[in-house]
């Protein structure tokens, strides 16, 4: 069975699932509310009643009295259920996607296209690094910025502050541009520095704080999102209907490009990460924002990427300078 029919085939569940609990819901209530059960029954008579008169005689003493009927029992019904503390949405099933009540599609007047949250699911079944849901413990409550030294050393660190108050700088920057996503001028986003000083970690915290803003999120390797891409190209990638890799890498509202820089490099990859990067600030049709992170220098960075790359770059990203002492020593050690 395919990904995309297997998860239809969870959704088809849930989606029951939830109906199902509604009806148990109202079931219960109407057994302890024998007045509200009654209520409900004669409220929907009345209600084909109306619309067989509307149809077959034309008399409005009739239809008024019949109207100020259902009036009243709303009324009663209202009165029940304020007592009770229970609003309508009691009855509703409560779907887990709000958008799409777990159909996994939108239809509007004219077309249907695949929800959010069906497109997420795709997502990281089949490219996502370690499934994003796995990095849910990475989240901006789990952030410590203590791990982080205290000393201002400026020949060591090349900076005037310390590493301490550099990630809470850097931190700010995150939560900005989460706030500011859907602001064509918030700027992307790059990470530079040493491994173990919470380049990826950020990453994953933007990424769930976005997923649960029901934006979608791709996140991957450069090695691999550049192999995928060029298989991509050279059609050595079959597409689905579910997934087409190569449109869904320019057009996923958050692309994290990690580890920049550990990739082996050709021509053809060079074009790939141009188009990605260089496409991905020109979406015009809608918001599209990008995180690199790179152990590499601006300065191995900026000698190593064609010179388009690198303008791009820097015209159009925010860059955070990661520096300071590996954490993830002491981090594993306050766990
Ligand atoms: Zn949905």
């Amino acid at each position: 069975m395919g990904n995309l029919e297997m998860l239809l085939k969870e959704y088809e569940k849930k989606r029951d699932n939830a109906i199902i609990q509604a009806d148990l819901r109202k079931e219960d209530l109407y057994k302890s509310n024998p007045k509200l059960s009654e209520i409900d029954s004669t409220l929907s008579k009345e209600a084909i009643r109306i619309s067989k008169l509307l149809l077959t005689s034309n008399s409005p003493e009739l239809l008024e009295e019949l109207d100020s009927k259902i009036s009243t029992l709303k009324k009663q019904k209202s009165a029940i259920l304020n007592d009770l503390k229970i609003d309508e949405s009691y009855f509703e099933p409560n779907f887990e996607c709000k958008v799409c009540h777990d159909t996994g599609y939108i239809t509007d007047n004219i077309n249907t296209t695949m929800c959010n949250c069906l497109k997420q699911k795709l997502f990281d079944i089949e490219f996502n690094k370690s499934n994003i849901s796995n990095l849910k413990h990475d989240n901006f409550e789990h952030f410590n910025s203590t791990y982080y030294s205290n000393d201002v050393d400026e020949n060591k660190y090349m900076s005037k502050i310390s590493p301490k108050q550099n990630i809470e700088k850097i931190k700010n920057i995150c939560l900005n541009f989460i706030d500011n996503f859907d602001n064509s001028e918030e700027k992307n986003l790059l990470f530079t520095g040493n491994t173990g000083l919470g380049k990826s970690f950020l990453s994953s915290c933007i990424a769930n704080e976005l997923l649960k803003k029901g934006k979608t999120v791709l996140y991957q390797t450069a090695p691999v999102m550049l192999d995928t891409i060029v298989d991509y190209r050279f059609g050595k990638v079959k597409n689905n209907e579910s997934s087409n890799i190569g449109n869904d890498i320019l057009n996923v509202d958050l692309l994290i490009i990690d580890d920049l820089g550990t990739e082996s490099m050709n021509s053809v990859k060079f074009t790939e990460l141009f188009n990605i990067i260089n496409t991905r600030i020109l979406n015009s049709n809608k918001i599209t924002k990008t995180i690199i992170s790179t152990n590499l220098s601006l300065q191995n960075l900026f000698a190593n990427y064609d010179e388009r790359i690198v303008s791009r770059i820097v015209g159009n990203y925010n860059i955070c300078y990661f520096f300071g002492d590996d954490i993830r020593f002491k981090k594993r050690n306050a766990l």
